[in-house]
């Protein structure tokens, strides 16, 4: 069973290298380059300190971002070193250099019990997101040198086939972290059984990127709230204009084809009334409140007061809500109110609540509403695919070994 993945507890780490592959990737502040939320962080610290104490010397691995190249220096794990210093006092943590995988080898032969190297951001390697299985093969054996085993305890990552999730943890005897478990645990529960209504909210800047999430959520839940960006992607497929908004032109029709599939399977489907909008994408622009339809000139940047009242009554009334994604601009304080209003419902309601994403998180804890969710997932689209039921690369690559 997916709840029995094989766990570190009871595992001799004594002297030995481990891998802990983590999902470190936070939120980066646009103005200081510096960590917005550090929650992704925190959850793993459990994980880290158990295999410190039972005496290993661990090598972390995280992605950062989407960076082009190792020259996307914003994106070095760099910026993660205080704050892991901060988290896990007393410990040597040392921070590798972007360098050849032999060369990490060497660096982590030389570790002691009680170490930490921490890898620069996967992600600066190409051959970790490669589309070839191959290359990410050969990746994944010369990885696999660095460590003795590899614990995965990346759930944010664990949809993705790359390599330091999937073929990595195929090589080396591989064990699910604590935070990875706990994730599960919760989710299965909410996957197999329910309390209905089910409420899924959904959010953020595109449709694009969550086309397929939509598609399949539609099936298993009583009803679906859009918000945020990509509800104009909605509205403008019904024939309704957006001014300025951002609409993704070439995604209409696959837009139109949920909202009939929601339809046709009954399920609640329901987008914004009324918007806040803006003259410009700035925190300085001119605002003003708009009904369903949106002038030339100006883009919608949260949802209005009667969306929010109608999105409020909708949660009150479910008994498990998912949320991913806020309802608008939330990072500008003109145009959180959506995104801030959805959090304080979702803390009211007495059913399960699950939160997942990294924008969502970091709302959430700006709300100050944190501790009365049920679960904050550190998985944004990691959580999704697994609530749509589907089968994800770095959980199966645990499982093969049981
Ligand atoms: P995502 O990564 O797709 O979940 O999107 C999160 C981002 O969506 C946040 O940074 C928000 O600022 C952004 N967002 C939310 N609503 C809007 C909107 N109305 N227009 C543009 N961006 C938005």
């Amino acid at each position: 069973m997916i709840t029995d993945l094989p766990g570190i507890e009871n595992l001799d780490v004594n002297r030995k290298r481990v891998i802990v592959r983590v999902d470190f990737n936070v939120p980066i502040d646009n103005k200081t380059g510096q960590i917005g939320d550090s929650g992704r962080i925190e959850k793993a610290i459990p994980t880290i300190n158990y295999l410190l104490e039972s005496n290993a010397a661990v090598i972390l691995i995280t992605h950062l971002g989407r960076p082009k190249s190792h020259r996307e220096k914003s994106l070095s794990t760099k910026i993660l070193i205080e704050k892991l210093r901060e988290l896990i006092q007393d410990t040597d943590i040392i921070q590798a250099p972007f360098t050849t995988p032999e060369k990490l080898e060497k660096l982590s032969s030389k570790l002691e019990p009680g170490q930490i190297l921490l890898l620069e951001n996967i992600r600066y390697y190409p051959e970790e997101t490669s589309d070839e299985s191959k290359v990410r093969k050969a990746f994944a054996k010369k990885m696999a040198r660095l460590g003795d085993l590899i614990v995965n305890d990346a759930f944010g990552a664990c949809h993705r086939a790359h390599t330091t999730v999937k073929e990595l943890p195929e090589i080396l005897p591989s064990y699910a972290g604590f935070l990875l478990k706990k994730e599960i645990q919760i989710l299965s529960t909410i996957l197999n059984n329910p309390a209905r209504p089910f409420v899924a909210i959904i959010g953020g800047a595109k449709v694009s990127s969550k086309m397929a999430v939509l598609s399949n959520l539609v099936t298993r839940v009583d009803s679906i709230i859009i918000g945020g960006g990509m509800a104009y992607t909605f509205l403008k497929s019904k024939g309704l204009k957006m001014g300025d908004s951002l609409v993704e032109d070439e995604h209409l029709s696959q837009a139109f084809q949920i909202n009939d599939k929601a339809n046709f399977n009954e399920t609640g489907f329901y987008l914004p009334d009324d918007h806040t909008i803006a003259s410009e994408f700035s925190p300085d622009a001119k605002v003003k409140a708009s009904g369903l339809e949106i002038p030339e000139g100006w883009m919608g940047m949260d949802i209005g007061p009667k969306t929010i009242k109608k999105f409020e009554k909708i949660i009150k009334d479910a008994k498990t809500i998912l949320w991913n994604g806020p309802m608008g601009v939330f990072e500008m304080e003109p145009f959180s109110k959506g995104t801030m209003s959805i959090a304080k419902s979702l803390s009211k309601n007495k059913g399960t609540t699950i939160v997942g994403g990294g924008d969502s998180m970091s709302a959430l804890k700006k709300s100050g509403l944190e501790d009365s969710i049920t679960h904050i997932s550190t998985g944004g689209g990691a959580t999704l695919e697994f609530l749509e039921g589907k089968k994800l690369p770095g959980i199966q690559a645990l499982l093969k070994k049981v």
